[in-house]
């Protein structure tokens, strides 16, 4: 069992990977930046290393730092958490080079799932459902790229093979663009991600986001926790989370989830994974593996009672899977309100210090938060201050008791969006479910019209 970790991260996840290892009696090392000093999983570890200032750039961002702190503490793993380094791979190598445990996959799997076009070969590979495009990167041929673009059909989206965060990609409506599109989407992928490789695939006009939550113990084996729908989003950024994704037919969710657990067996992956996936006209269509935990993982905690940051740790700590698919059992709906501190109009930031918090509570209400009564909320870095997570037996009653814990939330002295996850909840359209992945960004555009 690993002994003493470094958790590398900070806010609500550092938090929920500080209550895993008292759990199992891991002790922890909370590394922070100065400007982190008074968050609450700061003051709950066992040991505390400042190891820079307030940019992440020189603090969260910083691999050597992260070292030096496990070595000076003498532990054994590294918690990367989500974000940061969390999906960086040579920052995984030096963890394991230096002798520590990086509590993720191996940094070999973690480049093929951050290479597009080698993820999306490695999942045909294992029979994992992917978008019609160029299998594969391409080249300067014009002649080519149109021939493969005019099959598919307009309109495609180019694609850098570095891409992330929702960069890197240009949709393209008709052919007398492609060529230039292509050349445009190259360099900017050269310059943004130091690789100028992109490919092309189907442009999908209204999909839903729904994705696959896998753990792996490295050896072959695997197991799937089901699905979430995450497709209520601003700019690609999550807003709400739910598990499992309504209105998809069950032989369909089951026959995709077989397909990533048999990917994870194929790759030897280790750890805890998700499948994204795209959902239009009853068909799944792969775009991308993240090789860590998801800021939305506690919905699926809450449907299937798998404590999966506590199978992390387990798994880094070599004591295999210790559940199997036929062991796992989906029971009632969760939902996932992510509450930022943000402007509610302009969706700008919106730091400073929280006057008063009081959280929500009652049957099936968690709350996942790092927040308190005069804490400060600082400029540098993500706006999420808290996750309400509520779970019933249906999504109906779910989604009341998201309501009545919106209401019972108070976040004084800051602005945040608390009052759009209100709207949200007890809209017409999200009661039914299914809403595709611009509903959000739509339902706001008619707000503002009216
Ligand atoms: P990133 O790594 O930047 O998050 P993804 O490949 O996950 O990139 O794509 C980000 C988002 O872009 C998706 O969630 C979806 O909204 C949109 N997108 C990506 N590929 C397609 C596609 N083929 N058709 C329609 N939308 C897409």
């Amino acid at each position: 069992m690993l002994n003493k970790i470094v958790i590398a991260n900070r806010g609500e996840i550092a938090l929920r990977i500080l209550r895993a290892c008292r759990e199992l009696d891991i002790k922890t090392v909370a590394v922070h930046s100065t400007a982190d000093a008074d968050l609450l999983h700061v003051r709950l570890a066992d040991e505390a290393v400042c190891i820079g200032p307030a940019a992440s750039a020189d603090s969260y961002l910083s691999g050597h730092a992260i070292i030096s702190a496990a070595e000076v503490t003498n532990a054994d793993g590294i918690h990367p958490g989500y974000g940061f380094l969390a999906e960086n791979a040579d920052f995984a190598e030096q963890v394991e080079k230096s002798g520590f445990v990086f509590i993720g996959p191996t940094a070999d799997v973690i480049r093929v799932m951050g290479d597009k076009v080698a993820a999306i070969a490695a999942m045909q590979k294992a029979g994992v459902p992917t978008v019609p495009g160029s299998n594969g990167p391409l080249d300067n041929d014009a002649a080519r790229s149109t021939r493969i673009a005019g099959e598919i059909g307009y309109p495609v989206i180019i694609k850098a093979a570095a891409g992330g965060g929702g960069r890197g990609m240009r949709v393209v409506e008709h052919e007398n663009t492609l060529i230039e599109s292509i050349a445009l989407t190259r360099a900017e992928a050269k310059s943004a991600f130091g690789d100028d490789t992109v490919y092309l695939e189907k442009f999908l006009g209204n999909p839903r986001h729904v994705e696959i939550q896998v753990l792996g113990d490295g050896e072959g084996n695997a197991v799937h926790l089901g699905d979430r729908d995450c497709s209520l989003q601003r700019r690609h950024q999550k807003v709400i989370e739910e598990a499992p994704a309504p209105l998809i037919p069950e032989d369909l969710r089951n026959e995709v989830a077989e397909a990533c657990v048999n990917a994870c067996q194929q790759i030897g992956y280790r750890g805890a994974g998700t499948f994204e996936f795209l959902y239009e006209d009853g068909a799944f269509y792969f775009i991308e593996m993240n090789t860590r935990v998801q800021v939305e993982h506690p919905v699926t905690e809450m449907i299937t009672g798998v404590d999966i940051v506590k199978q992390q740790l387990l798994i880094a700590s070599g004591n295999g899977l210790g559940i199997q698919q036929h062991n796992i059992s989906f029971f009632g709906h969760a939902i996932e309100c992510r509450i930022n501190a943000e402007d509610p109009h302009t969706f700008m930031p919106s730091p400073g210090t929280i006057n008063y918090f009081h959280a929500p509570g009652g049957n099936g209400v968690r709350v996942d938060s790092h927040i308190y009564s005069g804490y400060r909320v600082p400029p540098h870095y993500d706006s999420l201050i808290a996750k309400i997570i509520c779970f019933g037996p249906d999504r109906d009653s779910a989604l009341r008791r998201m309501s009545n814990a919106l209401d019972e939330l108070v976040v004084s002295g800051i602005k945040t969006n608390i009052e759009l996850h209100q709207r949200l909840v007890n809209d017409s359209e999200v009661r039914i479910g299914g809403m595709n992945i611009h509903y959000l960004e739509q339902k706001l555009a008619a707000e503002a019209e009216s």
